[in-house]
């Protein structure tokens, strides 16, 4: 029974944030503190912001040169065709609530969006990401793979996706057929917790698969979610049983009302280390922080090489370099 205080503050949460949970999520809440519910279920300590918290943390508006664009490295950039998702993560730093459009952008904005990779040879590599990309109609998301495919020098369509795990039966036969292209295309599925991987989510990254699309995982440090070392072998064990290659383990970004998720780094890099030896090579993420102010992505460890060139191995022995 949730008491009439608690129903007012779930209320003000999502007055300031979207919220949304999908039917293969829903299902696999069992108490709202279990990793699944602690993902999804608004919290009222999402109103309180922490001094180091920002609505912009790994300072993506000053890198966006038109609308729905954003450029940080010199090789690739991000095209954001829509705003909304599956499912509002509430750590998300882009759960803010957007228009009814959905933030799609318009034929005449993605034309500008279009016009700007034209403009830019260097970038070789699309990032669609958004909000959710596989929330398009298969034929937008199939338009939009064709106008870049044509592009000369476009190499690289890479997809970012919660839709395959989080909301698998929206990932109809009809969407993954939209990925078809030439070029090389890969998709980075986001999941955090082992549970994520049922049966339908197999199904639906088998449907990925099936167009000859290699699939990598995504995943944030969470406190609650997957902060321990059987959590994290779990997930990223679930992710090599259905071919899905761990590519990043993301440090959580300091969005507004997220301190609830935090881990420190040292703790981090303390939990990745407990996997190295014991775990296939195969599921090892790179544990990686957006540095705040919009410098981009590192590697944040654990090291193995000290200063002086030694070496330790992973039960923790050191040998000369
Ligand atoms: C994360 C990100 C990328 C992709 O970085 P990779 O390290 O190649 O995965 C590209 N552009 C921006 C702006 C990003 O935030």
């Amino acid at each position: 029974m949730i008491d009439s205080a608690a129903v007012s503050e779930i209320s003000a949460t999502e007055a300031r944030y979207a919220v949304a949970i999908s039917p293969a999520m829903r299902a696999l809440i069992q108490t709202p503190d279990d990793p699944i519910g602690l993902q999804f279920i608004p919290d009222p300590a999402e109103l309180l912001t922490a001094p180091y918290e920002s609505a912009d943390p790994i300072g993506d508006d000053a890198l966006s040169p038109v609308k729905g664009v954003v450029h940080r490295y010199p090789d690739r950039a991000l095209l954001k065709p829509l705003l909304i998702c599956p499912v509002y993560c509430r750590f998300c730093f882009r759960r803010e609530h957007v228009g009814p459009d959905g933030g799609l952008l318009t034929d005449a904005e993605l034309q500008i969006a279009y016009d700007w990779f034209a403009a830019h040879p260097a970038v070789t590599e699309v990032i669609l990401t958004g909000g959710d990309p596989l929330m398009l109609s298969p034929r937008r998301l199939r338009a939009i793979i064709a106008t870049l495919s044509a592009m000369p020098h476009i190499q690289t369509i890479r997809i970012h996706s919660r839709v395959p795990v989080a909301d698998p039966d929206r990932l109809t036969s009809e969407l993954a057929a939209a990925m078809e292209t030439d070029l090389s295309l890969w998709l980075v599925v986001h999941a955090n917790h082992a549970r994520e991987f049922t049966p339908s989510a197999s199904a639906a990254l088998r449907r990925i698969r099936s167009m000859g699309v290699p699939v990598l995982g995504q995943s944030v440090l969470l406190r609650g979610v997957n902060d321990s070392s059987e959590a994290l072998e779990a997930l990223f064990r679930a992710m090599i049983a259905n071919r899905v290659k761990p590519y990043y383990l993301h440090q959580l970004d300091p969005a507004p009302g997220t301190a609830r998720f935090y881990v420190p780094i040292e703790e981090g890099r303390a939990l990745l280390e407990t996997l190295r030896g014991r775990v296939t090579g195969l599921a090892w993420p790179t544990y990686v922080l957006d540095i705040p102010g919009g410098f981009g992505k590192v590697p944040i460890g654990p090291d193995y090489r000290r200063a002086d060139g030694s070496v330790r191995d992973f039960r923790g022995l050191v040998h000369p370099g």
